[in-house]
């Protein structure tokens, strides 16, 4: 019995320090593990793998992308990208380097933000912009559409990119910056004017804990004009909150702190959202605070105390995106569960949540104040100019089952090209091509993808995400 016992107890250890190693093995820097060159050979060899596997797709089938962690795309019944030929670029996901005195970083794509954060926190570095679920990978935050509590500042997470290398295509290798329209219009390009293959990005000095404020409102009013103050002010290191009813406004603004009398987590039985109705403040390590929503944002499961104490624990982002993905037979193809995000100018906002109020009536929200570095190429001149504001928010639906047969992403869709609002593409998309280039840049998409993929073997951004995605059309 003992020695059974101990086998047993060798077997656990041995495989708990093999995936610390292979945890560790994915947060190493790679320059400073083998050397600057050696870490660059590396990377032109899976670069080249990739690119020949585009030179040699003769097969005329759409091609997606294969990689290694989960997507963060709303699940989709009969969505065609599940037939789609592969490109597998699941070894793209080296960090490559980290210099500490410039503050930047160079990465590969498939590099997720919790790996990210653990390596550039040994510097004492973080990048600028952390999106709130541990696997989402730079790469996806570039061409899908990643933000944060630090948005309210810089933007995007591509707003603090400075260079990309992308393979095209016909499996050429190209770099870019922000000077280059290819560079502008890769962002939320969903995988459609070519892969993604190193991003170089700035970073920012961070401290071990977080400590956060929450101040309650009981008007749109009085919310508004607080976010605009601190937008003003520039006077914390975050800020997002959680929009618990009409009555019942959050914003919770946080800063960076050296010590704190307590550290909290919410990655078990607590959950995160519903601690911001009744805390007045908060403290958590740093890497906690960046992924305290990854149990859900405000659509968590388990819901019940017991369910939660069984099973959230193993429980986070990934594993529940990747049931769902792997169950799409279960998934509603008419009248699905609304998961969807939209940024609008903060002048709209109390005119789009009267309207949300009275015609989708479903809280929480969560608000993320979002600034505007520029008018971005991806989007049609006319937004912004009928909505020049340069502070937006992004609000964002979690689990909301539509009610009747009203279509209520397609009435949403409506609102926003009324207010100037922009619905990211990763839920589900009804618009017609008209709609859809009526927010969107068709002129500056097409000037690019003419370069990059003349042959349209990626789809046009507009078939991928409204119709392929939608399952409409042939695979
Ligand atoms: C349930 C849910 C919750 C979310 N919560 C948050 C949140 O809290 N904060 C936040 O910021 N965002 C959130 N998002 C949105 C998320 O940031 C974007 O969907 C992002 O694009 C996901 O990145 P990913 O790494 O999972 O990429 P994927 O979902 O795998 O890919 C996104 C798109 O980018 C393309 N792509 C991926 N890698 C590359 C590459 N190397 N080159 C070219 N194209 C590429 C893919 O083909 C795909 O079209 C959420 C999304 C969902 C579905």
């Amino acid at each position: 019995m003992r020695t059974i016992a101990a086998l047993a107890g060798l077997a656990v250890g041995y495989a708990l320090a093999g995936q610390r190693r292979r945890r560790e093995g994915r947060r190493a820097v790679l320059s400073k593990t083998v050397g600057p060159h050696l870490a660059a050979a590396i990377h032109r060899r899976k670069v080249q793998q990739v690119a020949r596997q585009l030179r040699e797709h003769k097969s005329g089938r759409p091609i997606s992308l294969r990689k290694r962690a989960v997507a963060h795309q709303v699940p989709k019944a009969g969505d065609l990208r599940r037939r789609d030929e592969k490109v597998d670029i699941s070894d793209l996901n080296a960090i490559l380097h980290v210099d500490p005195l410039k503050q930047v970083c160079v990465a590969e794509p498939g590099v997720t933000f919790v790996d990210l954060v653990a390596a550039t926190l040994r510097y004492g570095l973080v990048p600028l912009v952390v999106p709130e679920l541990k696997t989402i990978t730079i790469g996806g935050a570039v061409s899908g559409c990643s933000i944060e509590s630090m948005s309210y500042k810089v933007g995007g997470f591509h707003d603090t990119c400075v260079e990309y290398e992308v393979i095209d295509a016909k499996g050429r290798v190209i770099t870019c910056g922000p000077d280059d329209l290819l560079f502008q219009m890769i962002h939320g390009s969903f995988g459609t004017l070519g892969i993604l293959s190193k991003l170089t990005f700035r970073l920012t000095p961070a401290k071990r804990f977080v400590r956060v404020k929450y101040e309650h409102y009981r008007t749109l009013e009085e919310y508004r004009a607080a976010i605009v103050d601190h937008y003003q002010r520039q006077d914390v290191d975050f800020m997002d909150g959680i929009i618990h009813s009409p009555r019942h406004y959050v914003l919770s603004v946080a800063d960076f702190v050296d010590e704190a009398p307590y550290a909290n987590r919410y990655d078990w039985v607590k959950v995160y959202y519903q601690s911001t109705a009744r805390r007045a403040e908060d403290y958590l390590e740093t890497p906690d605070y960046f992924f305290r929503y990854d149990r859900g944002v405000t659509n968590v499961h388990p819901k019940s105390a017991i369910g939660r104490l069984l099973l959230a624990k193993f429980l986070g982002s990934s594993q529940a995106l990747r049931a769902a993905e792997k169950l799409n037979w279960l998934l509603k193809k008419e009248q699905p569960t609304i998961i969807l995000d939209v940024f609008l100018p903060i002048s709209k906002m109390p005119e789009f949540l009267e309207w949300y109020g009275r015609e989708f009536r479903h809280f929480p929200l969560w608000c993320v104040p979002y600034r505007r570095p520029r008018d971005y190429e991806w989007v049609a001149p006319d937004v912004f100019s009928r909505s020049p504001d340069a502070l937006w928010v992004d609000l964002a639906i979690y689990g909301m089952k539509q009610r009747g047969d009203r279509n209520y992403h397609k009435l949403m869709e409506q609102k926003l090209r009324e207010l100037g609002g922009i619905k990211t593409l990763i839920s589900h998309n009804y618009y017609t091509p008209d709609e859809f280039w009526q927010t969107w840049n068709r002129e500056n998409y097409f000037e690019v993808k003419a370069l990059t993929d003349p042959d349209n073997v990626f789809r046009d951004l507009y078939t991928k995400t409204c119709k392929a995605a939608m399952g409409v059309g042939s695979a």
